[in-house]
């Protein structure tokens, strides 16, 4: 069964979708934890941070710069922003379909609440 964010990159679900190749697609989080909160989506289905293979690197990095490029077209770049990828239950990953997430535009605090 396709996981959502495969439905998502294949336009069968709505989703705000900011940018997309053959390899990614980015789209605006659906509870937005800052005022920019996009999720940067390979098309591959790796489902956890555990489950990327060697073969996947240059994937990865990829996804690291369009988050780049995504940070300067939403105007945070320079003030800053934070990439996020929750792994399993103690990172508190909830769709297991890999995914990078880029918040900003505004101070984000702590990077972890205790
Ligand atoms: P995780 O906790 O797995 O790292 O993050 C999953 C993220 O996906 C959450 O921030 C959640 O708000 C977002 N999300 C879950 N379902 C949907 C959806 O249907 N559409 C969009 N755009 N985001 C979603």
């Amino acid at each position: 069964m396709a996981t959502l964010f495969e439905r998502i990159i294949a336009h069968e679900l709505p989703a705000t979708i900011v940018y997309q190749d053959e390899r990614v697609t980015a789209f605006r989080d659906i509870h937005p934890r800052a005022p920019v909160h996009i999720l940067i989506v390979p098309a591959k289905v790796i489902p956890t941070a555990n489950d990327i293979a060697d073969g996947d690197e240059a994937l990865i990095g990829h996804m690291f710069t369009v988050a780049r490029d995504l940070a300067k077209r939403e105007g945070i770049a320079a003030d800053g922003y934070r990439l996020i990828m929750n792994c399993n239950a103690h990172g508190g990953q909830e769709v297991y379909h890999l995914h990078l997430h880029l918040l900003g535009g505004k101070p984000l605090g702590p990077m972890v609440s205790v």
